[in-house]
């Protein structure tokens, strides 16, 4: 991935119109961010979801992660800003925190506590609404497009096709209230149904193979709460996220929402998971943060009750591996890739694939499916390698450790080592892990000199 991976075409350019209508299955982040791209080129989109949308920015119940800490990465906020220019503005004005300076984040992966001084050069912030509040933004403004049509509580149940299953050509669909079955026309079916990703199955009912999955058994549970804080009570820190180290497969982030409202979840990996028990949720925060978040913590309102959220494994299926392919199909966002959420990859990597749809279509419709599965497989990979490579670095996660991943991991140990007090290093870390950046950045002669250098500064016994 070069550094320009996430910039997609400006939307106000003028764009040939194929005409036709598309068909998006699942009115989540992705369905969403797949319809905006597809409105430049098809005449009609109707996105179905078998959810109640309500107008507000409302949990439901297709997106149970909605109840817990969310962050959209710098690279996912680029691509909000291209398909929907104003916004991150209407967000900044409406109260939503935003992160620019080092000391408003508590950043510690790896149990290393990035470097707090300096600034950030790239340009790029990090803003911090609610999942809900993100997804009815983008929301209503997909539902604005010309020729976009937003079908809720109806769910998709099977797909149409020519005789012998060479090309798709709509979806069934049933009402969930009545249950009226009705079938929807369609030039293309993006299937955006997120990680259960229906068209595993679909593709064995029209006789084609389904695609071959990688997976990393993680267990991971989320526990989280909201929380009301006393003003200034964390001073400029605005979020606060401790990953999990090798001694310690538990982690925490602590996301400010608005003003005093703010997001805690914490996170625990398999025999590690945390506590729904609202005393014994805070007593497991307590080694994780830093002393003066935890007494912080004690003295916050809870809003809510501590809910809980179970991700067994990432799934990554390799649709751009299939040899055989029905045309007028595509699969999108988590159903392609599910990462492990501690990383805040998901949103991102969905505006990376859209990204690469928008360069495919601007190319023509023909082999649509391959150009854009191998498109996509190329954003994916870098978050996925990364992901999959910090896990493997805590033994409670089992997979094969070859050696790439021992010496990869080898490295990054010892680059957040020196990055502790090198705000250079801190900087090329966060666009590396932001998905700004490729990490070989972090290859470079003079990047692997201070790393050397930082680690030889460290006094004797941290060594
Ligand atoms: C606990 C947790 C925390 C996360 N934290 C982050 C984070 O911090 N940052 C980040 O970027 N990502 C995070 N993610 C990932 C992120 O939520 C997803 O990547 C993102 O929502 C995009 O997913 P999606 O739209 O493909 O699928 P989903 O969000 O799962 O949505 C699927 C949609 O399809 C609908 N649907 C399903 N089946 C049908 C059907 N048969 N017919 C019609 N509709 C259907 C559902 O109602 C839903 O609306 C997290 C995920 C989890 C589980």
């Amino acid at each position: 991935m070069s550094d320009d991976t996430a910039r997609t075409q400006d939307p106000k350019e003028p764009r040939a119109r194929g005409g036709g209508h598309c068909v998006v299955l699942g009115a989540s982040i992705a369905g969403l961010f797949a319809a905006r791209v597809l409105s430049d080129t098809f005449d009609r989109i109707t996105v179905v979801d078998r959810d109640a949308l309500t107008e507000t920015d409302e949990n439901r119940r297709g997106v149970p992660q909605g109840r817990h800490a969310h962050a959209i990465l710098p690279a996912g906020t680029r691509g909000l800003q291209e398909m929907f220019p104003g916004l991150l503005e209407e967000f900044e004005s409406g109260g939503v925190p935003v992160v620019r300076e080092p000391t408003e984040m508590h950043f510690a992966p790896g149990g290393h506590l990035l470097c707090q001084e300096g600034r950030y050069v790239d340009p790029t912030p990090t803003y911090q609404p609610t999942r809900p509040q993100l997804e009815g933004q983008v929301r209503t403004r997909v539902r604005e497009l010309p020729g976009v049509k937003i079908i809720d509580r109806c769910e998709a149940a099977g797909l149409l096709s020519t005789a012998g299953g060479a090309r798709v050509t709509g979806v069934r669909v049933v009402e969930r209230e009545g249950g009226a079955a009705r079938e929807l026309a369609a030039d293309l079916v993006v299937d955006a149904t997120g990680r259960g990703g229906r068209t595993t199955r679909w593709l064995a009912d029209l006789g084609y193979e389904p695609p071959r999955e990688d997976r990393i058994a993680v267990d991971i549970k989320y526990v989280s709460r909201t929380l009301r804080l006393a003003p200034g009570a964390l001073g400029r820190r605005k979020v606060v996220i401790v990953g999990a180290e090798p001694g310690r497969p538990t982690g925490a982030t602590f996301l400010q929402h608005e003003q005093d409202r703010w997001m805690l979840t914490l996170i625990g990996y398999g025999g590690h998971h945390p506590p729904t028990d609202p005393a014994d949720f805070l007593e497991f925060a307590k080694p994780i943060v830093p002393s003066d978040v935890f007494e912080a913590l004690c003295g916050a309102e809870p809003l809510d009750d501590p809910v809980a959220h179970r991700y067994p494994a990432s799934v990554r299926r390799r649709y751009e591996r299939l040899e055989r392919f029905p045309g007028g199909l595509l699969v999108f966002g988590d159903a392609i890739c599910s990462f492990n959420p501690v990383y805040g990859q998901g949103m991102s990597v969905a505006a990376l694939q859209a990204a690469a749809l928008r360069d495919c279509l601007g190319q023509g419709r023909d082999r649509l499916p391959y150009r854009f599965f191998r498109a996509a497989a190329r954003r994916i990979e870098v978050a996925w390698q990364m992901a999959v490579g910090s896990d493997l670095a805590l033994p409670q996660v089992e997979g094969d450790r070859p050696l790439p991943v021992r010496l990869t991991n080898a490295y990054f140990e010892r680059l957040l080592t020196a990055a502790e007090r090198d705000p250079a290093l801190t900087r090329e870390f966060v666009k590396v892990s932001s998905l700004l950046s490729s990490p070989l950045i972090l290859l470079n002669p003079v990047t692997v000199g201070r790393v050397v250098l930082g680690n030889l500064r460290r006094p004797a016994r941290q060594r």
